[in-house]
């Protein structure tokens, strides 16, 4: 009989899309006892004061606040910042992007995404800048950083702020400098499912200590003082348990990038020159995560995405449609005008046509090579050479 807790994937048979990357247990537990013994549990412990200034130093940044997940950073980034009326971001994402708006009553704004890189065109952010547009909230998709010179370039012509989604973008550097210090503020999550996590979590990282207090006070229900409530703030905060897994983690996370690095040069090796397939072109001067390994599928060429994802499926490889459905096409937001499938040709071909294939630390070459062939099996030219190397067996 097989016992959950047997394994540590609970799911055996399956290749999952990720695994979380957890410590060793036995690493985890002298943290604990800590906490046991001081008894402080939350509200800016010891813990969290430390994960944030290691994280300010692992990923070069100067002001970094903690938050319990990433979506409650991207709601309280908003209302630091006060941003109002129409903001332009991208549907080629998680929902939680333009969630986050709606919660803060904001509006979104739906620009398409460039077939290269995943991410907002400056060409569809201009385009789309109303009389009401008070701000951008691009995503760095897959971690691959967005044209943030251009980007900066349109906010400063017409007086809008950045807030860059960087959920994905974990460790990401664009010529040596993080890519979390462009804009006004960059957002993480440090959900399960990314490349560094904290069981769920999330920051803000901002260029300045005064907007980094601010941000303190709305995450911590606006309180300044025992007896001065500044603003209607929110509970976002990280407790002392999460906060010390999170300081466990970074001392994991160099050599669960560089497995990542491995597994992504292998998928690249047998992947890059398959016709029909095209993966993530990486620029020269960013230093990328390896968060996720996107395959971009030419239905004409090799077959259609729905029939290689199911096939996937069927050798129980849970790859991942990111992003289908488009955020767009979510039922409170496709009435949108913004939202129209004409307005958005790119990321409607992107969410059509993408599989995530399975990566994460733990993951086997033989797991990928068994990936690999699924794929290869619907290529036309594959099944030529098979062919031709049958015949010369029997010649
Ligand atoms: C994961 C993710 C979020 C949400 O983060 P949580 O920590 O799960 O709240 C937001 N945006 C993007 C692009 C994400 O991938």
């Amino acid at each position: 009989m097989k016992k959950i807790g047997d394994n540590p994937h609970y799911d055996r048979e399956n290749v999952l899309v990720t695994s979380p990357l957890l410590p060793p247990l036995e690493e985890f537990i002298p943290y604990l006892e800590e906490i046991w013994q001081s008894k402080r549990l939350t509200n800016g412990g010891p813990f969290h004061q430390q994960l944030e200034k290691e994280l300010a130093d692992y990923l070069g940044v100067q002001h970094l606040s903690l938050f319990a997940n990433g979506t409650l950073a991207l709601m309280t980034a908003m209302q630091a910042l006060r941003i109002t009326g129409e903001v332009i971001t991208t549907p080629y994402s998680f929902v939680a992007t333009s969630h986050s708006l709606m919660w803060n009553g904001l509006t979104p704004v739906f620009a398409d995404v460039d077939p290269a890189n995943y991410n907002l065109t400056p060409e569809a952010i201009e385009r789309a800048i109303t009389p009401r547009t008070t701000a951008i909230m691009p995503v760095h998709c897959y971690g691959v950083p967005c044209d943030v010179e251009r980007i900066q370039e349109i906010a400063d012509t017409y007086g809008l702020k950045v807030i860059y989604d960087a959920a994905h973008a974990f460790g990401v550097k664009l010529n040596g400098e993080s890519i979390l210090n462009f804009g006004d503020m960059s957002v993480l999550s440090f959900h399960a499912t990314k490349v560094f996590n904290t069981i769920e979590g999330g920051a803000i990282i901002c260029p300045d200590a005064k907007t980094k207090k601010r941000i303190d006070y709305l995450k911590n229900f606006g309180f300044a003082n025992e007896t001065t409530v500044v603003a209607t703030g929110i509970n976002g905060k990280l407790n002392e348990v999460q906060a010390a897994f999170g300081l466990l983690q970074l001392k994991h996370i160099d050599v669960a990038l560089e497995q990542r690095r491995e597994l992504t040069t292998h998928y690249m090796k047998r992947l890059g020159k398959l016709e029909g397939i095209q993966t993530l072109i990486i620029p020269d001067e960013v230093e990328w995560n390896y968060s996720y390994f996107p395959i971009l599928i030419n239905e004409e060429v090799m077959a259609k995405r729905d029939d290689i994802y199911h096939a996937l499926q069927k050798n129980g490889i849970m790859g991942r449609r990111y992003f289908y459905p488009l955020i767009s096409q979510f039922a409170m937001y496709k009435e949108f005008a913004s939202a129209a499938p004409s307005n958005l040709p790119v990321a409607q071909y992107l969410s059509s046509n993408v599989i995530c294939l399975p990566l994460y630390p733990g993951l086997s070459s033989s797991e990928v090579n068994k990936i690999v062939d699924i794929i290869e099996s619907f290529s036309r030219d594959i099944t030529a050479v098979n062919e031709s190397s049958s015949l010369g067996m029997t010649g």
